[in-house]
């Protein structure tokens, strides 16, 4: 299996400013200058590997959209804003067909992005969307009704059909089992744990562990996490903001890794993050999750940051 980002920002798009990205260009000339002073041979290539990754990266700021490539067969989960690159990107490979889409929720952030995915307005697509709420297709047509949006969801010429199912259901897409679970968030949100020649992924957002339940909670939802090859779950807040927006219905990045080590997963993908964090304070973040593993738990798992365009072998 292999999983590609094209969307990892929660709540709203964020994409870089231009006084964040006028501070990092001239962040990365002082460094380069000083190195230069010391070493005029050195190579621009060598000094970028050198630059902290905030300056070397950007995280992104397309709201969530992550692709799951399995030899001919494609699973998508949800339609944030990262959908629109998502789509284009299928239209330069020539993927049509049956196309899978896995809703967590239809909270704006998770279905902004289908009036421009282009793959919808073609008819020769069979478009399947796959939800928990019995009435997801009409939350798809009020995002475009007239007044929010020039063209109306039955206008578009893709063949569509909506499959529902209760939250903890199991059902098959082509040769993948799909379980799902449901998550404690604001109007509910579903967790898709897919499963192939004995390898799994778990796509986790939004959602939120906290409170005096939390250990009873992380034991409760075990049986559907443990063990898995890679979970992407949310991590949007430091632990302040987890302590502050009670609620809000998204997790910490430290507890996810409380929350990885406990279902024993093979590697934790931090993921929703939070729109008013540069990436300086997301790496800063990460640092301190990484750095909580490490004394916890004396490293045993792999935890990374999703990142658009990051992609992930299992
Ligand atoms: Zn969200
Ligand atoms: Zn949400």
């Amino acid at each position: 299996m292999i999983i590609k980002f094209w969307g990892v920002r929660g709540s709203i798009p964020a994409p870089i400013d231009p006084i964040d990205y006028e501070s990092r260009i001239k962040e990365i000339l002082r460094i380069s200058h000083k190195k230069w002073q010391k070493d005029l041979s050195l190579q621009p290539e060598k000094i970028y590997e050198e630059l902290p990754l905030h300056l070397r990266e950007i995280i992104g700021g397309n709201t969530t959209c992550v692709e799951l490539i399995d030899g001919n067969e494609q699973l998508i989960f949800d339609m944030g804003t990262g959908a629109r690159r998502l789509g284009y990107d299928m239209m330069a490979k020539g993927r049509s067909g049956d196309i899978h889409i896995l809703l967590t929720h239809t909270h704006w952030d998770h279905i902004q992005g289908w009036p421009f995915f282009i793959p919808g307005y073609l008819p020769t697509n069979n478009i399947h969307f796959y939800s928990a709420f019995k009435d997801c297709e009409e939350r798809f047509v009020i995002q475009q009704k007239f007044e929010f949006f020039p063209l109306g969801f039955h206008e578009m010429l893709s063949k569509r059909e909506f499959h529902y199912f209760e939250a903890g259901d199991t059902f098959n897409i082509g040769s993948f089992t799909i379980k799902t679970e449901p998550l404690i968030h604001p109007g509910n949100s579903t967790a898709y744990r897919i499963e192939k020649d004995n390898k799994s992924f778990i796509f986790a957002t939004d959602t939120e562990f906290f409170g005096p339940e939390l250990p009873k909670i992380i034991k409760k939802k075990k049986k559907f996490f443990e063990k898995t090859d890679v979970l992407v779950i949310d991590a949007q807040y430091s632990l302040k903001e987890a302590e502050q927006k009670i609620g809000w219905g998204h997790t910490s990045m430290i507890i996810a890794v409380d929350c990885a080590m406990e279902w024993k997963v093979k590697k934790l993908v931090l993921t929703h993050h939070e729109p008013a964090h540069d990436d300086y304070s997301t790496y800063q973040l990460y640092e301190e999750a990484v750095e909580h593993l490490k004394e916890k738990y004396k490293n045993q798992i792999t935890i990374e940051l999703a990142k658009e365009g990051k992609i992930i072998e299992i």
